[in-house]
């Protein structure tokens, strides 16, 4: 469990009152602080926003998926671009997602074995495989700076005999995830499953730290279990991984998962909800969510949310923007998800202030009262 000499993790401060801390993670193309939110790129864009953007907006890292860039536009022809970085013009750091998540979601057009993942093709039904060597070979092709090991998902409820066999699974994948990792300086994140289960949870811990890798992720939380059970299996997993590495809550969440994650000694997020929700116009806010289509907004001349500081807040009006969304425009997607990553950057660099300034706690209580409030 102790510290590796190789870890690109940094700690830099510690919270004296919870399990909170920030850091640096040291990657390829350069430093993430920690803790922090990783937009997600899915097709090597993040919807309807420019890398430029992203840039200002305070985006330190992006996700790409590796199943969806496979099938479209292929491994080879990123690779002839130079790789991801080149090919979308983000030089900042972007970690790939295996694509596990996706494989499974396509279900009766997936059949899992020991060897690895055949599929259908979302788009043409073509018949696919992918082992987790392959995997990793298509994220050494398109130069992600950290590269996620394919794992198995386990749907919530699972048994505890489907969870241990789909850990277990996951756990010989990663070895072999581990033995072709590349001589290139890409960092590889090793994934724990153990479904509900908190001592599969330890077991999966310990199994991947056994192996080694660069960084350790949480799988299969936020599947539909209730809060209370995400928040307790991140604390029965984080606990036993090493202090030494950074450690990536997958797919989460709300701004009061981050909140409860950090907390609790997350370092990393992902997840689409900031974009996808703004192009169903629902902004975040420090006051709450607000969801812009409402009839009150009609004539409403303030921004989305008066502390903000993002380009739509400083420029437009509720009103505004809720005319562009009812007309449809594409700017309103444009607008609605600037404001909502610059939110969640924004609450991650908060929670990394509040950290080194060892009032975590009382920046979770102010981030509380504050939502209690109407937003409107
Ligand atoms: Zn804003």
């Amino acid at each position: 469990m102790e510290s590796s000499s190789t870890s690109p993790f940094t700690l830099l401060h510690r919270s004296g009152e919870c399990r909170a801390r920030c850091g640096i993670v040291t990657t390829p193309h350069g430093q993430i602080k920690t803790p922090v939110f990783m937009p997600v790129g899915t097709q090597a864009t993040v919807k309807a926003v420019t890398p430029e953007e992203l840039e200002q907006l305070g985006a330190q890292i992006i996700l790409g998926n590796t199943y969806h860039l496979f099938i479209r536009p292929g491994r080879e022809l990123i690779k002839q671009f130079g790789g991801l970085h080149s090919f979308m013009n983000w030089q900042k750091p972007i970690l790939t997602d295996s694509g596990g998540f996706q494989i499974f979601s396509l279900k009766k057009l997936a059949k899992i074995t020991e060897e690895g993942a055949a599929f259908q093709s979302h788009l043409d039904g073509s018949k696919l495989f992918l082992s987790p060597e392959d995997v990793v070979a298509v994220e050494t092709d398109l130069g992600s700076d950290i590269m996620m090991v394919l794992d198995t998902c386990i749907p919530w409820p699972a048994s505890r005999e489907e969870t241990e066999n789909a850990t277990a699974l996951t756990a010989r994948w990663a070895r072999r995830s581990k033995d072709v990792k590349p001589e290139t300086g890409q960092l590889l994140f090793g994934i724990v499953q153990g479904g509900m289960y908190p001592e599969l949870r330890k077991q999966a811990a310990q199994e991947l730290i056994d192996i080694g890798f660069d960084g350790y992720a949480l799988g299969g939380l936020s599947v539909g279990e209730p809060k209370e059970l995400m928040y307790e299996m991140t604390e029965a997993t984080v606990q036993h991984l090493p202090e030494s590495h950074p450690v990536y809550l997958m797919g989460v969440g709300t701004p009061e998962d981050l909140v409860e994650s950090v907390f609790r000694g997350v370092d990393m997020f992902d997840c689409v909800m900031p974009t996808r929700n703004a192009r169903n116009g629902m902004l975040f806010t420090s006051r709450g969510r607000l969801v812009i289509k409402n009839s009150i907004f009609k004539n409403d001349q303030r921004p989305p949310d008066e502390k903000c500081g993002c380009y739509t807040c400083r420029n437009y009006s509720r009103a505004y923007l809720r005319h562009l969304f009812m007309c449809r425009e594409i700017l309103a997607y444009q607008l609605n998800s600037i404001h909502n990553l610059h939110y969640y950057c924004s609450l991650m660099a908060g929670m990394r202030n509040a950290i080194e300034e060892d009032s975590f706690l009382s920046f979770r209580d102010t981030f509380y009262a504050m939502r209690d409030q109407s937003s409107e």
